[in-house]
């Protein structure tokens, strides 16, 4: 039987040396530490609930498996953080698959973020994470008419608690836009738009 070892500290290392030098890894990210304990599987929802698993992403890495960038599965992580928590040599598998997925995106794969689309204009239009008008109907579906209920009512609701609007005044929502603009947020979402159009376009000829 062949035994299969972790090649941590290899000479080809591009993978792992590109997830630990990348902005959005943690300045000591442990990627090159990870034991393989399964400690971050344990407490990881989309291990429960799917083929996911956090602790095989973060041994694919090590392993310098590029396929992993190009896997479905990535997708499947919901950046809860309860791996990086949890982990005792402070890997981050939330961090790690963040930065896989934005490996995927810069080389072209866009069908998995089309979903988050409906989010970005969402944070375009007012400012605020929020959950997007077209997710709706599927949320009375699930959650009922309570869901609804709370919609309608959300002012009051927020008033009676002693919150304030939801809602941003008009001048912070136009800040922010700007931001968005400047960071090249606007730019990415009007490319993921054109990649939707052109998806269905293909979808309806074939
Ligand atoms: S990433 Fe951390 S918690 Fe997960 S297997 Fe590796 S060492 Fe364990
Ligand atoms: S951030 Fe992703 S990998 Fe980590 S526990 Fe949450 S769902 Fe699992």
């Amino acid at each position: 039987m062949e035994i299969k070892t972790l090649k941590i500290g290899k000479k080809n290392n591009k993978l792992t040396e590109s997830i630990i030098h990348d902005l959005r890894a943690s300045e000591d990210i442990g990627v090159n530490k990870c034991i393989q304990c399964g400690m971050c599987t344990s407490v990881c929802p989309a291990s429960r609930h799917s083929d996911y698993d956090s602790r095989e992403i973060a041994k694919r890495v090590l392993e310098e498996d590029e396929s992993v960038i190009f896997d479905d599965i990535i997708w499947n992580c919901f950046s809860c953080y309860s791996c990086h928590s949890i982990c005792p040599v402070g890997n981050s598998v939330a961090e790690i698959v963040q930065i896989l997925r934005q490996k995927a995106i810069a080389q072209g794969k866009l069908e998995q973020v089309v979903t988050f689309l409906a989010f970005g204009e969402s944070l375009m239009e007012l400012g605020i994470g929020s959950i997007p008008l077209e997710y709706f109907n599927i949320l009375i579906e699930i959650i009922g008419d309570e869901y609804l209920d709370i919609k309608i009512n959300l002012d009051d609701i927020r008033e009676e608690l002693g919150l304030g609007k939801l809602t941003l005044p008009e001048d912070d929502t136009r800040d922010i836009k700007i931001i968005l603009e400047k960071t090249g947020f606007t730019g990415r979402l009007e490319k993921l738009k054109a990649y939707k159009e052109s998806s269905k376009n293909s979808k309806h000829k074939g």
